[in-house]
């Protein structure tokens, strides 16, 4: 199953390599073919090139738009090797095999990056350059096919592997690659459209990403995991640096982007520190400086943040950095580190350091895809918000400034906590996180025992939640939850209301003397 490389048609839009490879190419006795931009590239570089033009008998036309597409090209790439019929044809024909595709397509998915208008990014749809990828992809039998500059190198040290020829499995490992970017750009195209022209409920979805790295395990250590990415250029956990330590895993990436996503949302609230056990918040603090808001987030629950994932909103610096390799950490993702933390840093091996280099947009439109058995559901992303003018204050305590402040502050971190989640919070600082219950009052009991525990670990007289608030986020269907709350000292309520019982639930805020807003919008997250 070895083949030979004798010609080659080179179509690239990224001419990244292609000087390089295509003299490796001839220096082995291929010939070269190519289209206008990729030929001009070629003869710069010394080399020898036959024009597709000449090949097919047609000009380039069109705009580009036709280029390639003709029977000549696909001929050559689609004639099956040693089939009399599709030998014969050839001949008749005047079709020359093509042993050999290296195409990159149009900058599709650049161009929309870039904010290219309608039409520029219409005149970005690659036509020819998919067809030249499938059809030598199909024909993997008899032809190589190259869509990454990535994988130049690989070529090269299979033909010298191999006295000049390749090998069936290597070529179709290229297949597999060919169809898995020609989807990824078709899905490019499409999701482009869902969203340039509005449509709601696209009829059809696909989902797309390139392979970032593998991972020894997935969740556990018998699942096989990989990290793939989605290409866009936004700050956050698939596009950091890391500074330090060995590779992140599965659930280090899970619980990082957890972290930061959470961060981002406090990118205005001053100094702010989260830390993040199995995705959820252990403590989450505002702090006058950076380093005051890490020990504030850290004392809500000690225990918890053993071992966890740190996000910050600003700079990491060395005092933040001195205080936080007291105990064990997995990873920290700040928006960037001084020199002093990096170094402090540097000393811990196991620690990593990621630096995203700003913090991300969360009211940034983007699409969360959750698999199910038999599918996958589609959703828009929850970049709800409220602000102070959208609460609605039901009992006839009303709250005061630094309670609203407070209430605010919960329900943002009540959106980046597993449902039924609830938050108990003071001076901008969680002091008490309930997570994942399937009961409400069940997470208002837990958060509160947390804050009980913590009292004793500090010594405290009382616990935290003592004329602590409290976010909910989603209504509380009974009065319990709430009275459970105001058992624990919260003395204001921040929840969407909303329930058959409102307003029994109103009566007993009133009755235990206790503020509660509502904010008509819920966040539930699983
Ligand atoms: P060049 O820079 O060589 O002029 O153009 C290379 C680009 O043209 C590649 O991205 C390739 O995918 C694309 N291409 C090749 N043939 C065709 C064609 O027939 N139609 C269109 N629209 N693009 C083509």
């Amino acid at each position: 199953d070895l083949r030979p490389i004798r010609r080659a048609l080179l179509s690239v839009s990224d001419k990244t390599g292609l000087a390089e490879f295509g003299t490796a190419l001839a220096e082995m006795g291929c010939e070269l073919v190519s289209t206008g931009g990729t030929a001009k590239a070629l003869r710069e570089a010394g080399l020898t090139v036959a024009d597709v033009a000449d090949l097919t008998g047609f000009p380039e036309m069109m705009d580009g738009r036709v280029k390639t597409l003709h029977p000549v090209v696909h001929g050559g790439l689609l004639a099956v090797r040693g089939n009399a019929e599709h030998e014969a044809a050839m001949e008749a024909h005047g079709i020359g095999p093509i042993d050999l595709v290296v195409v990159n397509l149009y900058p599709f998915e650049a161009t929309v990056a870039a904010g290219g208008d309608y039409n520029t990014c219409i005149e970005n749809i690659d036509i020819g350059g998919p067809a030249m990828i499938r059809s030598a992809a199909k024909n993997h039998d008899g032809v190589c096919v190259v869509v990454d500059t990535e994988d130049y190198a690989a070529v090269l040290a299979e033909l010298e592997a191999n006295g000049g020829k390749t090998g069936l499995a290597f070529r179709q490992g290229l297949a597999q690659t060919a169809y898995a970017r020609t989807a990824a750009y078709d899905t490019a195209v499409s999701s482009w459209m869902a969203g340039a022209v509005g449509v709601e409920h696209p009829r059809r979805v696909s989902v797309s990403g390139t392979l970032s790295s593998t991972m020894r395990y997935g969740e556990n250590p018998h699942q096989n995991a990989a990290f793939y990415t989605d290409g866009r250029q936004r700050p956050g956990v698939a596009t950091a640096q890391q500074h330090q330590g060995k590779a992140l895993s599965y659930n280090n990436i899970n619980d990082t982007d957890a972290a930061f996503e959470l961060i981002s949302e406090l990118g205005d609230a001053g100094p702010a520190c989260a830390i993040i056990k199995h995705a959820n918040p252990c403590g989450v603090a505002t702090g006058a400086t950076l380093a005051e808001a890490y020990s504030r987030a850290f004392d809500c629950d000690r225990t918890s943040a053993f071992g966890g994932i740190i996000a910050l909103n600003g700079e990491l610096d060395g005092e933040t950095a001195r205080q936080i390799v007291e105990i064990f950490t997995e990873v920290v993702i700040a928006p960037s580190a001084s020199a002093e933390a990096v170094e402090i840093f540097a000393a811990k091996k196991n620690l990593r350091l990621l630096t995203t280099g700003g913090l991300a947009d969360p009211f940034e439109p983007a699409q969360v895809i959750k698999q199910v058995s038999g599918g996958f559901l589609r959703q828009d992303k929850d970049i709800g918000h409220i602000g102070l003018d959208d609460l609605k204050c039901v009992t006839k305590k009303q709250p005061s400034e630094a309670e609203l402040n407070d209430m605010l502050f919960a329900w943002r971190v009540a959106k980046h906590v597993k449902s039924n989640a609830i938050i108990y919070v003071k001076d901008g600082a969680t002091v008490g996180v309930g997570a994942g219950q399937m009961s409400r009052v069940d997470s208002t009991r837990i958060a509160a025992q947390k804050a009980r525990d913590m009292a004793e670990v500090m010594g405290l007289e009382a616990p935290l939640t003592q004329g602590s608030v409290v976010a909910s986020d989603a209504f509380f269907p009974f009065p319990d939850g709430l009275l459970t709350a105001a058992e624990a000292g919260a003395t204001a309520v921040i929840q969407p209301g909303g329930s058959m019982r409102d307003d029994k639930v109103i009566e007993a805020a009133d009755e235990a003397g206790i503020a509660m807003v509502l904010t008509g919008q819920r966040h539930f997250r699983h």
